[in-house]
């Protein structure tokens, strides 16, 4: 027989990787493949010499063999196609999908939870985070495959890729069939021959991601965000799972949220409410409204400002800004100013008449939400 160089064959060195030496079969296979040149005798030749070639380089004991000897024995009557494992590897990584065999499919990656706090400021405005998580990731020694000799994993033999076993439990008439876990496969249905020592055959590894995620205006507590595809990355190349964004809300010092409504409560003065003022807001931009509170104005007033409060969630719609007003009673006074209530006590203008029934506070606040307008 002769002595064939195998390292010339595919263009590699002798110390020439796995990795390497596997980029470099893909590349000479798709040219000579006999697909691709029908009747090139040449190129039938050259292909079945890379075959080979590829047969005994990717394999390490042969490998070992063919580098000490200088030939391995058997290496073509394996009847391995190395080829067409090749080929799906190939259609996979260009097209994502791959053809359908019986060989494992990639399972897809879990998705990714994280909180993000915000407060009504960054909820009016829209915020971006950077946010910093563990995401599994193509482990780059084996590409993802899993195995140390760059081979994809294959079938489990004892469940046939199911991951489940079955037993037969009693006798008779009683039997049952009872199905576990497969003990061979710990039920992935998938078998290594060689694990990857990075990943130890799931073909992935934790990394430190981080990432700045954007937060449109509007979002409300409670709300999920999901980016598509930046969850964990599945083992033997499925496809990626989401990375879920949990919106909580801080609850504010001044503000009350009712979905796109804010709600301010303001305290007036009894005199303020009785001859009329100016009365300063805050807003969530920063900037202070002023609002005219007439004379004669009853406590718990509402007063709806368009526009004034949060952005609707994907949309540029806004909602409103209610401004309650209430009276505000002092706790302590001093002498003079306890006289100056008691003149103003006997007055009859003061005292509540049943004539003009006030609506309550709550009372008042309900109608905005029920739509109702003034
Ligand atoms: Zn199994
Ligand atoms: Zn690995």
């Amino acid at each position: 027989m002769r002595k064939k160089d195998y390292y010339a064959v595919l263009g590699v060195s002798r110390d020439a990787d796995t990795e390497t030496i596997k980029r470099s079969y893909r590349r000479l296979a798709l040219q000579y493949h006999p697909d691709k040149n029908p009747g090139n005798k040449e190129a039938e030749e050259r292909f079945k010499e890379i075959s080979e070639a590829y047969e005994v380089l990717s394999d390490p004991d042969k490998r070992r063999q063919y580098d000490l000897f200088g030939n391995v024995g058997g290496a073509q009557s394996t009847g391995r196609d190395p080829f067409s494992q090749m080929v799906e590897e190939v259609f996979e990584s260009f097209f994502g999908g791959g053809r359908q065999t019986r060989r494992p499919t990639a399972i897809a990656g879990e998705d990714i939870r994280i909180t993000i706090e915000l407060n009504l400021e960054e909820i009016a405005r829209g915020t971006s985070r950077e946010v910093e998580y563990l995401r599994q990731e193509t482990c780059e020694r084996c590409e993802g495959t899993g195995s140390a000799d760059g081979m994809r994993p294959r079938t489990c033999s004892k469940c046939g890729g199911s991951g489940q076993v079955a037993y037969r439990v009693g006798g008779g008439f009683f039997q049952q069939i009872v199905y576990q876990e497969c003990p061979e496969c710990r039920g992935m249905g998938f078998e290594i021959l060689h694990p990857c020592v990075a990943c130890r055959g799931t073909g992935v590894l934790p990394k430190k991601h981080i990432r700045t995620v954007e937060i449109p205006p509007g979002s409300m507590g409670g709300m999920t965000l999901s980016l598509r595809g930046a969850g964990h990355q599945g083992p033997w190349g499925g496809p990626p799972g989401d990375l879920l964004l949990e919106i909580i809300e801080k609850s504010h010092p001044v503000f009350l949220r009712e979905g796109e409504n804010l709600i301010y409560e303001a305290w007036v003065s009894y005199p303020d409410l009785v001859l009329g003022s100016t009365l300063e807001v805050p807003t969530l931009t920063g900037e202070s409204l002023s609002i005219r509170i007439e004379p004669g104005t009853p406590s718990g007033e509402v007063y709806r400002i368009p526009g004034k409060g949060l952005p609707r969630y994907g949309s540029r719609k806004k909602g409103d800004l209610l401004i309650q007003v209430h009276v505000w009673v002092p706790r302590k006074l001093d002498k003079s100013e306890k006289e100056l209530l008691e003149e103003i006590r006997k007055h009859k203008a003061f005292s509540p008449t049943a004539k003009r029934p006030e609506k309550g506070f709550f009372h008042r606040l309900k109608e905005f939400f029920l739509g109702q307008t003034r």
